[in-house]
């Protein structure tokens, strides 16, 4: 009698639970009063505690054993065979990881969530320093605990991006290095010749609401199967390819905060709804050592298609040649006088600047390699807690030209580390990369894209990506994705031709 089917109900069960999960958090971002912060901590907590217990289970090594062989004649791209795969990898790394490390850690982040609070508004890194250190000394522990090679940072980034490690990252960092610094300094020479004022002004909540989600369903997000709120920060969650929410921020003041935070959210959503219904409730839609249910299948390949719709289709200039007037019509007084090539010029203007999340599609990348240096250095002891301040300074710099006059306004700025969320961060720069190889497969093997997109018609690039992406869910890697579709693995080339071209037909 075979297994599979045991295995599969197994499976199924944890990636309820872990649906649950997504719901209960989607909630208490969007509807939940205040007061129902404390027990819903609970309930979050026992949802991940039921779940990982069961995938870490003497059952589920049972299963596994007897399953494995059963899939051994299986074609080695075959969904059967890699939801056994993926499930063995995760469980065998999911075993190594001591539960009492893993309270620790989780332990931690309230304290030094408030730790961190408090230094920011101080402008006092000292009080966070010693909850940092505590951080990254768990980090350190976690890293031994998994195993690796090379370097601790390895054993980190299998949580969010598996097939990168320090050694890989450092040679996509040198390379995208040596065209982005002498590009933004040639921009930066150019001084400001953008105009960007218009953006700046008051902006109806209800309209910029009704042009974002218009957009986004032109797109192909699919509000059947889908819905937008309002939070904080804005997230896209799915509980299962049939109910894929997103989120968004409004800011009265500036017009394309919330525009391209939901074509952003949509494109992660995009991808989420685009899972094969085959793979629903199955190993190849939950991420077992994140605890989260979901289709994409790394957190830079999620990322590549939230900037590639935000970015590489909704920050261009054909995209801005067809919807500017329904813009401006939504707008009439505030975008008076203004068209649609000066729109598209302001919304890509490049500016340094010290926030991340306030970052530009080019300095954004810059952020990033910060961030990640700084992290691989503290993980192998090269650089201490101490002189994260300074070295702070010197690599803004460095890459942006500026010098952070605060530390709130500098290493202060991000919540991550303080969440213990480390190995993260280069996804955003992965996923960047990815888009440029996706966004030039696509032009290459759909006839017409670029007639079909200054049409909006999106239906042509949304196929290709669901063909080649979002229908295998996690069924194969990022890399093994990128090689089917374009031919080659994880390469800068397409990412940076697109950020020169762009850049130097707009700043001449
Ligand atoms: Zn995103």
């Amino acid at each position: 009698m075979s297994a599979y089917p045991s295995f599969r109900e197994h499976i199924a069960q944890i990636n309820d639970l872990l649906n649950v999960f997504n719901i209960l958090n989607w909630d208490s971002h969007t509807q939940m009063p205040h007061g129902g912060a404390e027990t819903r901590g609970h309930q979050l907590a026992t949802i991940v505690q039921l779940a990982q217990e069961r995938f870490a289970s003497d059952t589920t090594a049972r299963l596994l054993d007897a399953v494995e062989a059963e899939v051994e004649d299986d074609d080695y791209y075959s969904y059967r065979r890699r939801e056994v795969q993926n499930t063995r990898w995760a469980y065998d790394i999911a075993r190594r990881i001591p539960a009492a490390l893993m309270s620790k850690i989780v332990g931690l982040r309230p304290t030094a969530e408030q730790a961190w609070v408090d230094a920011k508004k101080h402008n006092d890194f000292t009080r966070f320093a010693p909850y940092l250190t505590q951080a990254f000394d768990y980090q350190k522990q976690l890293a031994e605990a998994i195993g690796y090679v090379d370097h601790p940072y390895d054993a980190l980034l299998l949580r969010y991006e598996p097939e990168m490690n320090v050694e890989r990252l450092r040679h996509l960092f040198d390379i995208m290095k040596g065209t982005l610094l002498p590009l933004l300094q040639n921009i930066v020479a150019k001084g400001d010749v953008v105009r960007s004022d218009f953006l700046y002004g008051d902006f109806d909540e209800a309209k910029q609401r009704e042009f974002a989600l218009g957009v986004a369903q032109q797109f192909g997000y699919d509000l059947n199967r889908g819905r937008l709120d309002v939070s904080a920060h804005p997230f896209e969650v799915s509980f299962t390819r049939n109910d894929v929410r997103i989120t968004t921020r409004y800011q009265r003041n500036y017009l394309p905060g919330a525009l391209f935070g939901v074509l952003h959210e949509a494109g992660h959503a995009l991808y989420e709804q685009g899972a094969s219904i085959e793979l629903t409730r199955t190993a190849l839609t939950t991420d077992f050592l994140g605890n989260y249910a979901v289709a994409g299948v790394s957190f830079g390949a999620h990322e590549s298609q939230s900037r590639l719709w935000e970015n590489q289709v909704g920050r261009s200039r054909a995209f801005w040649q067809l919807h500017f007037p329904r813009l401006q019509s939504h707008f009439a007084s505030q975008l008076a006088g203004v068209d649609a090539e000066s729109f598209y010029r302001a919304v890509n203007r490049v500016r340094p600047s010290f926030i991340r999340v306030e970052a530009d599609e080019m300095t954004y990348n810059f952020h990033i390699m910060l961030r990640v240096e700084i992290e691989i250095g503290l993980l192998d002891g090269s650089i201490k807690v101490s002189d994260l301040p300074e070295l702070w300074r010197a690599k803004m710099q460095e890459y942006l030209g500026v010098t952070p006059p605060t530390d709130t306004l500098g290493v202060l700025q991000d919540i991550h580390w303080a969440m213990a969320s480390i190995g993260s961060f280069c996804t955003y720069t992965v996923g960047n990369v990815m888009s440029g190889q996706w966004m030039a497969a696509a032009r290459r093997e759909v006839d017409g894209l670029d007639t079909a997109l200054a049409n909006g018609h999106y239906a042509p690039l949304l196929g290709w990506l669901t063909d080649n992406i979002y229908r295998h869910a996690r069924a194969f890697s990022p890399n093994e994705l990128l090689i089917r579709a374009t031919g080659e693995p994880l390469n800068p080339d397409a990412y940076l031709g697109y950020l020169v071209e762009k850049y130097t037909d707009i700043y001449k």
